[in-house]
């Protein structure tokens, strides 16, 4: 079967971001096959144990899909700072014969060194341009689970698990594998305390991921980390900030000093990004559409809002607040250019891992979080139709049938982008919504 397919039929999505279906992003040659192990999120931990797990693994199927794009060479991008992995991969690497397709390159230890478009420029000095993605330059970004999850299809089993780190201000720092569709509490039970009624709980890493409102939630494909904070936590009070608030208080105190813009990434990679603008469109009430849209081109690292802004104002909220306005409006970005060069600047304005870490208050809490062998033994899981972009995928099971490990129970909707869905247990449907899928788990007779 062609690999397309197989990825297609085992629902493999980007295990390390918005979950963009993966056979999707494998259907144009490319010049380079990027593999992103920086995990650039402060205390998650899952790419570089992976890749000390399941070298080989990543490795084949990373090469399987670099091949199957056409893809001239293959690079896996670790931060040097991994030296024991670096080895290991260069050595499986040559053990597996690979030397004059594969390489492995250090990245250094920036955030966000695992944004697509600053990889894509450590990895291959191109640049992205403006509102475009990486194949536009040649290139093809995977992570590392996406590419163990790649090798499992082609072994005949589709995505049914993910890996989580469970870190924070916690006793038990973990990186744990869990069934897709297990309870949020399931995992969290693991953290080592009894009660987290003081703590909130960000969903993803610190940086880029959310305040859960409620931790009722189920695993996803996407899930790739928890960290929990006492709620009077820097981080947790800054991320509590609403929309609304966030925009009063720019409007008054943003001194147009122009920080949030000087340490932008997108910005230093030559983009229009300039948040300090869109700062000031909403000071002014400026009409100015051009300065508004702007926003459409930030991707929300947040390091303006947690590391470069002095009086801690809230210019990625505000590039939401505009993008949303924007795309009310039907506005979209229209790049004057397409050629880009790295501001000058940008090598003495990069932001270091450890001193972003301390900024946000994390230091304490920045430690390993080993990969630990627990079986989970739930009683219902609850599998969501909607783990990717695109459309939801359309329930192929009914209520009271028997499902077993791996087996597929509901596909893509016909001309539609999407991802199938796999039990990730045996059990017994119970329950089909607009949302999810109810399997209460036990032995498939
Ligand atoms: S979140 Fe801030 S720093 Fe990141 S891309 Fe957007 S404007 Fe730039
Ligand atoms: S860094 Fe803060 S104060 Fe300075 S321009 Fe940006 S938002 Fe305004």
């Amino acid at each position: 079967m062609d690999l397309l397919t197989i990825i297609k039929d085992a629902g493999v999505i980007g295990a390390g971001g918005a979950g963009f279906p993966t056979h999707a992003k494998l259907t144009s040659k490319a010049e380079y096959i990027l593999l992103n192990g920086a995990e650039c999120e402060p205390l998650l931990r899952v790419d570089q144990q992976l890749m000390e797990q399941f070298p080989d693994e990543i490795i084949k199927g990373m090469e399987a899909a670099g091949r199957y794009i056409e893809a001239r060479k293959a690079i896996i991008g670790i931060k040097g700072k991994h030296k024991e992995v670096i080895v290991l991969m260069r050595e499986r690497i040559a053990a597996l014969g690979l030397t004059d397709y594969m390489e492995v390159m250090e990245l250094r230890d920036i955030y966000p060194a695992g944004d697509e478009q600053v990889l894509v420029h450590e990895l291959t000095q191109r640049i992205v341009p403006e509102a475009s993605i990486p194949l536009k330059v040649g290139c093809v970004v995977i992570n590392s689970e996406t590419a163990l999850n790649i090798f499992k299809a082609m072994a005949g089993n589709p995505v049914t698990e993910t890996y989580i780190t469970i870190a924070g201000d916690i006793p038990r720092r973990m990186t744990v594998k869990v069934p897709v569709g297990i309870s949020i509490r399931d995992v969290l039970g693991q953290c080592g305390m009894e009660n987290i009624d003081d703590y909130a709980v960000i969903d993803g890493g610190p940086m880029m991921g959310s305040i859960m409102n409620n931790v009722d939630g189920y695993v996803t494909k996407k899930s790739k980390g928890y960290v929990l904070l006492k709620k009077d936590h820097f981080l947790i009070r800054k991320k509590s900030v609403s929309l609304d608030r966030a925009r009063i208080i720019g409007k008054t105190a943003c001194e147009q000093c122009r920080m949030c813009t000087d340490l932008c990434p997108r910005y230093l990679l030559g983009h229009n990004m300039q948040p300090h603008k869109v700062m000031r469109a909403l000071s002014y009430n400026l009409e100015d559409v051009l300065e508004q849209q702007i926003a459409q081109l930030c991707c929300e690292c947040n390091a303006c809002e947690l590391f470069s802004c002095p009086v801690g104002l809230h210019p990625k909220s505000v590039n939401v607040f505009y993008k949303q306005k924007l795309a009310e409006q039907g506005i979209k970005y229209q790049p004057i250019q397409m050629d880009f060069q790295a501001r000058s600047a940008r090598e003495y304005r990069l932001i270091p891992s450890k001193r972003l870490v301390i900024r946000i208050g994390l230091t304490a809490f920045d430690k390993p979080a080993p990969l630990t062998q627990i079986e989970f033994r739930p009683e219902y899981i609850q599998i969501a139709l909607r783990q990717h972009i695109g459309a939801p995928a359309l329930p192929v099971v009914t209520i009271g049938e028997q499902v077993k490990t791996g087996q597929l129970i509901a596909k893509i909707p016909d001309n539609s982008l999407g991802a199938t869905v796999h039990s990730s247990l045996n059990g017994t449907v119970i329950e089909i919504n607009d949302n999810s899928i109810v399997i209460k788990v036990g032995s498939y007779v």
